[in-house]
């Protein structure tokens, strides 16, 4: 199985539209590691294109605050103004889907003798709001996780940790600006990964394209690739929703 791995679009259309045309026909699934919405102008476009797509959805912060199901009080004041925009624009059937987006970890394949397992999370598959940033953040859920790989999302970095026995190893992809972007990681046996497929519609990692990651079950290979999309019609769509001009501007910053 190929599977499309995607997190954090946060209601960029533009970027969502090219990851998808840029990955067509080298997918068989899609799946979504959360904060489908927040920050970004085109909450319903980005759900009604996900929806059919996704066999995986797990929730983020941001989908859980957009729809209701806590308070953005723990957001700062740009984010809390635009996860209250987008609970406003939200149409009530995308509203109801976005509130029954279980919880992570999910674990879309199971660990079995021969099989090394996959679980899925948007934050630490310890505690959905917590950062992955750091080995020392990546150390304890390496430890305490029965499967082989773990796709997170959240922080908006494109890359990952890596452990096998004593050997540690932070995952940077560092793709080109320019020409083919793709950087392909085997998955050794006995080998644990957390990777983040980076975020489609707000990269932070200061490069504006939107990062996704391709999984092959088969091969046993992850592959993590770069794409431009049109970054200027997402601008638009952010300041024509009235959201804060400090939405567009990050995004062609990828901060
Ligand atoms: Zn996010």
């Amino acid at each position: 199985m190929r599977v499309l791995v995607l997190s954090d679009i946060h209601a960029n259309l533009e970027a969502l539209t090219a990851v998808l045309e840029a990955s067509q026909g080298s997918f068989d699934t899609v799946w979504n590691l959360g904060d489908s919405v927040g920050y970004g102008g085109s909450p319903n476009q980005v759900i009604e294109r996900i929806r059919p797509l996704a066999s995986l959805n797990v929730r983020g912060n941001h989908d859980r605050v957009c729809c209701g199901l806590s308070s953005p009080a723990g957001f700062n004041p740009v984010a809390r103004e635009a996860a209250l925009w987008t609970q406003t624009a939200l149409t009530p059937e995308n509203l109801a889907w976005l509130r029954a987006v279980p919880q992570g970890p999910l674990h879309p394949i199971a660990p079995t003798d021969t099989e090394p397992g996959v679980t899925c999370a948007h934050g630490s598959p310890i505690d959905e709001d917590h950062y992955i940033l750091t080995m020392r953040d990546a150390w304890v859920p390496l430890q305490q996780l029965r499967t082989a790989v773990t796709f997170f999302g959240h922080t908006h970095l494109q890359g990952g940790f890596s452990q096998r026995e004593h050997n540690w190893h932070e995952l940077h992809p560092n793709l080109p600006r320019s020409g083919p972007v793709a950087w392909t990681l085997p998955l050794n046996p006995g080998t644990r990964h957390l990777i983040n497929p980076g975020s489609v519609g707000q990269p932070r990692d200061n490069d504006w394209r939107a990062a996704f990651a391709l999984f092959d079950t088969d091969l046993r290979t992850i592959t993590f690739r770069r794409i431009p999309y049109d970054l200027t019609a997402s601008q638009g769509r952010i300041l024509m929703a009235g959201l804060p001009e400090r939405l567009a501007e990050r995004l062609r910053d990828g901060r």
